[in-house]
């Protein structure tokens, strides 16, 4: 067949091609959600996965950190327990139950996705998809050989995998990405110099700080967590020194080189000045994920770039009709939600169904729209933020007062001994209507749904103050917050 014309080729790839309604390359949570909703709406849905259902998320990424999180996180928690009347002669972490744990966790939440693509029908092909001329997709299939697949839509879901930086050194042994360090068979972390301060950083950071690890932040930027805005940053990298974790902002790893006991780093501030030379057993590189567009497509099909990330139209159709993209091959906020959402607003586009999903708001009377996506890091204390800061709506021309609370004063957070953070909402000066929040305490990413539900429909503070919340919950800060930016009205 290889050596046929063109055009006979597609004849024959046409001709042997099985046809379903959807085909979506990648089980992600962007490419599982949309083959799901298809198959409500009564579509023919094929998936294509090279790896494991579940993709990133569930795999290598948001399931599994946050169950180490959760186990190295009660190791801590039980070596403060003597404060609560609690003891124990011998506190110690097992780090490769804590790995078999976590692996359950995974197992358990990817076969629940299974089941629903077996309840379902969605027809699951093992392989490494690729887009070609006409909505075909070939499939170089995992148990070997070659299949052709059309269909009437394609929505590629193909993620985003680690960024690896060129510096001398980088290929050492002891340099890892997430996916390799979420796999450790066992503890060897004593010295853990990190390079990026984004959320897989600080979240990695505060992992190995549980698990007594002495632990190295190295940013680019000025702040952590760019672009969160400058007075969580600074709150967070308060927290984080507190802790004993070591942070440089405004510093690079310049160079890596293998020492006797261990990787020499050295650190170099970005304004200039002496190189900071310190010692690592490991180094994790966390410097962003770049979209897996690596042959994605086929030679007969060019689809439009930007920055790197597959183009799409504000209904993430690509510059091939029929062929969309979404979740972190083509989105600027790379989180499983956003890439969720994305994939249910493609699928009730093409069925023709009413969306059900806000990807922002405008509420009645405002010109600004509002971001709605929750932004959740699982440090210690939790932080989570949606909509706009006071700076951000400060730049968008919006007037905006703020409601704020300290947790020293909340009941739930006296009690666990928690009563580090805040809550801070902000809301349009004239309407009340709730812009923004950001929050820094136990919960906070539990919590931030009910400010992203109140951001989606335009309520006030008033309205917000009309629900009672419970006595002693960490949510009362909430109404705290709302009764400050009341009396500030
Ligand atoms: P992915 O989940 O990356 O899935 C893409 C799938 O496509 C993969 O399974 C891949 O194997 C498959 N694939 C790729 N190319 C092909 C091909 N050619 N053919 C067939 N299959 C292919 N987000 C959050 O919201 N909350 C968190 O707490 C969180 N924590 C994270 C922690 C870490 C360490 C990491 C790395 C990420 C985290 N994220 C988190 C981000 C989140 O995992 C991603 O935003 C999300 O998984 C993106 O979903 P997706 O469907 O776009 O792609």
């Amino acid at each position: 067949m290889e050596c046929l014309p063109a055009f006979w080729m597609d004849m024959r790839r046409n001709e042997m091609a099985k046809q379903f309604d959807v085909i979506v390359i990648g089980a992600g949570p962007g490419g599982y959600t949309a083959a799901l909703k298809a198959t409500e709406f009564g579509l023919k849905v094929a998936v294509i996965e090279t790896k494991k259902i579940g993709g990133t998320c569930v795999n290598r990424g948001c399931i599994p950190t946050k169950a180490l999180l959760y186990a190295s996180g009660m190791f801590r928690m039980m070596q403060n327990c003597d404060e609560f009347g609690v003891s124990t002669d011998f506190i110690s972490f097992d780090f490769q139950k804590m790995q078999s744990y976590k692996k359950k966790a995974v197992d358990r939440y990817r076969g629940s996705v299974e089941g629903l693509f077996e309840k379902n029908h969605v027809e699951v092909i093992y392989g490494k998809g690729t887009l070609r001329r006409g909505r075909t997709v070939e499939v170089e299939l995992a148990e070997g050989g070659r299949e052709f697949f059309e269909g009437k839509t394609v929505i590629l879901a193909a993620g985003a995998v680690p960024m690896m930086n060129e510096i001398p050194g980088a290929d050492l042994p002891g340099v890892w990405n997430s996916d390799r360090l979420l796999a450790a068979k066992s503890w060897n972390f004593d010295r853990l110099t990190i390079m990026g301060g984004g959320v897989i950083a600080v979240e990695f950071a505060t992992l190995f700080n549980n698990l007594c690890s002495n632990v190295t932040i190295v940013e680019k930027k000025k702040h952590l967590m760019a672009p969160m805005d400058d007075v969580m940053s600074t709150a967070l990298e308060r927290v984080l020194r507190r802790k004993g974790i070591q942070v440089y902002c405004d510093s690079t790893v310049t160079e890596l080189s293998q020492g006797e006991n261990g990787l020499n780093c050295v650190i170099t501030p970005n304004k200039g000045g002496e190189p900071i030379r310190t010692r690592a057993g490991q180094v994790l590189m966390a410097i962003g994920r770049k979209p897996n567009v690596q042959g994605l497509c086929g030679p007969d099909v060019s689809l439009e770039m930007k920055n790197g990330k597959i183009a799409v139209s504000p209904g993430f159709e690509t510059s091939e009709p029929g062929v969309y993209a979404i979740g972190d091959v083509c989105a600027d906020i790379q989180l499983a939600h956003v890439a969720a959402a994305q994939g249910t607003y493609v699928v009730e586009k093409i069925a023709g169904r009413p969306h059900t999903i806000r990807l922002q708001s405008v509420p009645s009377g405002m010109y600004v729209s509002l971001p709605i996506v929750p932004n959740c890091i699982y440090t210690d204390p939790e932080i989570a933020t949606v909509g706009l800061t006071e700076e951000e709506a400060g730049l968008r021309g919006l007037k905006v007062r703020c409601g704020h609370f300290s947790m020293e004063e909340n009941g739930r957070s006296i009690i666990s001994g928690e009563q580090d953070g805040f809550i801070r909402l902000v809301f349009e000066a004239y309407s009340n209507t709730i812009v923004g929040a950001q929050m820094m305490c136990p919960r906070a990413t539990d919590m931030i749904g009910e400010i992203a539900t109140a951001i989606a429909n335009g309520l006030t503070a008033e309205q917000m103050s009309f629900a009672m919340r419970a006595q002693p919950t960490y949510n009362e800060g909430i109404g705290a917050a709302i009764e400050d930016a009341l009396r500030k009205a």
